[in-house]
């Protein structure tokens, strides 16, 4: 990579002193902020646009650069290099020696060995999907005759539209983990709470198809291809802890849900709630006369009050006209048409089921 290049953006013209192509990615990427995002097509992603078109123009300025110089030493000979997967057109090109004077022929390389000279318009050079296109990677070596070598292999066919079959899929999933952050970063902007937790169980989805994606097929993850504007460290932070808060939610539901199955199967019916809101007992009636008269609990006010409080479990039955509170030590049940407790009976008089159900709770820790 050569050590400095000039990009350009748009009318802008920018001069980046850049070490490698990574750090021009993050200076575009934050000049890019200053962008609207209308100069930007809306088709593409403004990240996966910035990183195409900087990755693209420098790798234009670094072949144009090299066959240049090349030219300037009085060599016209290039060679791609051989990578480990190639695009389709870029394929049959990798160990072949070009003339970019577009002159063919025959020259030897380091070790006598005769090598054939292909015109650089006879390949696919100049289209964006061909050699040192768009997003080729493929770097541009001097081959002087008598001197070079061109080393490696060129990978079997079948492997390599394998390998390139994955990374097309690679650079899928990652454009997923772009979308994802983006709605994050945009929901954390505007501070829309319900579609920021969205988001986050989203990204948090989307990077772990990615990864497991990598994973299983033995790729590189690239940092630089699923980063987002606005995707800062809070951000990130803030989308994890969501993620987190919402698994611990749903585990926690799902546990709920287990518990009140377990209890079901012991015959309790009525709509089942664990730890249930407590109303306000002072507002209640208590119809002494039915509990204390006629059936003889032996309950106080204050008794079933108490019971109440401490509820573990409320089934509501009879169409919401009663919501029966159970407590380790009693239970009440309230007739929500008249606002009272219409009986309560202390823990002694649980019959069989009610038992069972308490047992349940008791062993989950209610
Ligand atoms: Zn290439």
């Amino acid at each position: 990579m050569p050590e400095f290049l000039f990009f350009t953006w748009q009318s802008k013209r920018i001069v980046s002193y850049v070490p490698c192509s990574f750090s021009a990615r993050i200076c575009l990427l934050s000049l890019f902020k200053q962008i609207p995002l209308s100069n930007v097509t809306n088709k593409r992603q403004a990240e996966a646009y910035v990183n195409m078109d900087v990755g693209t123009t420098m790798h234009n300025a670094y072949v144009q650069s090299a066959m240049s110089r090349n030219v300037d030493y009085g060599n016209d000979l290039v060679y791609p290099g051989i990578k480990r997967v190639s695009r389709p057109l870029c394929y049959p090109w990798q160990d072949k020696v070009l003339s970019t004077t577009n002159r063919s022929g025959v020259v030897t390389d380091l070790n006598d060995s005769p090598i054939q000279v292909y015109l650089i318009d006879s390949t696919s050079y100049g289209e964006p999907a061909g050699i040192w296109g768009i997003n080729c990677g493929h770097s541009c070596n001097v081959f002087i005759p008598g001197l070079s070598i061109i080393r490696g292999e060129v990978p079997d066919k079948e492997k390599n539209d394998e390998l390139y079959a994955l990374t097309q899929e690679q650079r899928r999933l990652e454009r997923e983990v772009r979308y994802a952050k983006r709605n994050a970063a945009m929901a954390d902007a505007t501070g829309d709470k319900e579609a920021f937790d969205a988001a986050a169980l989203r990204v948090k989805r989307k990077q772990a198809d990615l990864s497991a994606f990598l994973k299983e097929n033995d790729l590189n993850a690239s940092v630089y291809r699923s980063q987002v504007v606005g995707y800062n460290r809070s951000v990130s932070n803030a989308v994890t802890a969501s993620a987190n808060r919402q698994e611990q939610e749903r585990q926690a539901q799902e546990r709920e849900r287990q518990i009140i199955a377990e209890i079901k199967a012991t015959g309790i019916k009525g709509r089942i709630e664990l730890h249930p809101v407590i109303p306000d007992v002072k507002n209640l009636g208590f119809d002494d006369e039915h509990i204390n008269v006629e059936r003889n609990h032996n309950v106080t006010r204050e008794q079933a009050e108490t019971f109440i409080k401490n509820a573990k479990i409320l089934v509501t039955r009879s169409n919401g006209a009663s919501q029966n509170y159970y407590s380790y030590e009693g239970a009440a049940y309230v007739n929500t048409e008249r606002m009272t407790i219409a009986t309560a009976f202390s823990v002694a008089e649980y019959d069989e089921k009610t038992r069972s159900m308490m047992e349940v709770l008791k062993k989950h820790g209610i």
